[in-house]
């Protein structure tokens, strides 16, 4: 009852990248790199497994960006003449790559970290991907003239890559689609059919994370615009219900999600977010595990995962290491009080 996990995202080392960035600059280049990101990414399979969580990640140690990460190994993408886009329906500016041919991949993507994952740790294993949507939200298209058509291009790219890691002995396989709480018509006009291309074929579980982003000003500013109800989820999660994607993490401590849009999501496994990534105090597993009680007016107990509310790389790393330890601390005190009824 209430594995744990985390939605993707650690903080990586200060011998690694820049610390407390979204797009931060590596400390090293080529072979010595290499071997930095999976050191760092051995570290944190070795600190979530201390934590005692159930479900390890790799903590995107190896993508400089959770989107770009992946585009590095696109063909047909110009990395060397980034433009300024306004991204999240303008919510924020980013420096991004062009999409100029068609997009095809130069090879396997997350073969490294997937494999070091599988070959030490022996709990389930999970890997993220960015969604087509949010890709598409995060590039500039100067060649398919479509957010549609650029979607369903990625989202055969992006099935390549999780079949491949699926082979590798990957548990799950999560896409991520922060864009899903944009632009809602499009996830109910191609969003969601897009998500299942990218999945299509896969036999381990699969999985879409849908947040508001991580705890940068930006997304803090855009919240506060929100009003008192989040109501994005009950847009979007009628249309995953019906879709073959076997889980949903969606966000929940500290933010205005009302709980029972979770009742949306009949028959889907819910990552429910008992960690906050936006604030650097550490929760109590007390809060942790009020919070997982809440969710279980509206997702039966044995489709409910513990999770972080998105992605941690920008926070500090001891803060991550703590709510690491409360996710587990607080999944554990909820577990007793269920079978003490
Ligand atoms: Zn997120």
């Amino acid at each position: 009852m209430f594995p744990t996990a985390i939605a993707g995202s650690l903080p990586k080392p200060a011998w690694l990248a820049e610390t407390h960035k979204l797009w931060p600059r590596w400390r090293e280049e080529g072979d010595a790199l290499a071997q930095a990101k999976l050191d760092a990414t051995l570290l944190w399979i070795k600190a979530q497994e201390d934590a005692g969580l159930d479900v390890i990640g790799d903590g995107e140690q190896s993508r400089q960006h959770f989107v770009h990460g992946f585009l590095e190994q696109v063909e047909g993408i110009d990395f060397e003449h980034k433009v300024e886009m306004g991204i999240r329906a303008d919510r924020y500016k980013a420096m991004v790559p062009q999409v100029v041919a068609a997009v095809r991949l130069k090879g396997r993507v997350h073969a490294a970290e997937a494999q070091l994952l599988r070959a030490h740790t022996t709990k389930k294993i999970k890997f993220t991907l960015p969604g087509p949507m949010t890709i598409v939200d995060t590039v500039a298209d100067r060649f398919y003239g479509s957010r549609e058509k650029l979607a369903f291009a990625f989202a055969e790219l992006l099935n390549q890559e999780a079949l491949a890691l699926q082979a590798d002995g990957v548990d799950v396989v999560q896409f991520d689609e922060p864009a899903f709480n944009v632009y809602p018509d499009e996830v109910n006009t191609w969003g969601v059919r897009a998500l299942e291309r990218a999945a299509q074929g896969l036999r381990c579980k699969t999985a879409v994370h849908i947040c508001y982003g991580y705890g940068i000003p930006a997304n803090v500013e855009w919240k506060k615009t929100l009003g008192d109800q989040w109501r994005q989820y009950e847009q979007v999660f009628p249309a995953l219900a019906a879709s073959r994607i076997d889980q949903v993490s969606l966000e929940c401590i500290h933010s205005h999600v009302p709980p029972d849009l979770m009742a949306l999501l009949k028959g889907k496994e819910v990552m429910v977010g008992v960690i906050d990534v936006a604030s650097d105090r550490v929760e109590t597993p007390e809060e942790v595990a009020q919070t997982l009680t809440s969710a279980l007016r509206f997702v039966p107990k044995d489709k409910l995962i513990a999770c972080t509310n998105c992605g941690m790389a920008p926070m500090d790393r001891a803060v991550a290491q703590a709510k690491l330890e409360a996710l587990a601390k607080g999944a554990a005190l909820a577990r007793q009080r269920q079978a003490a009824g």
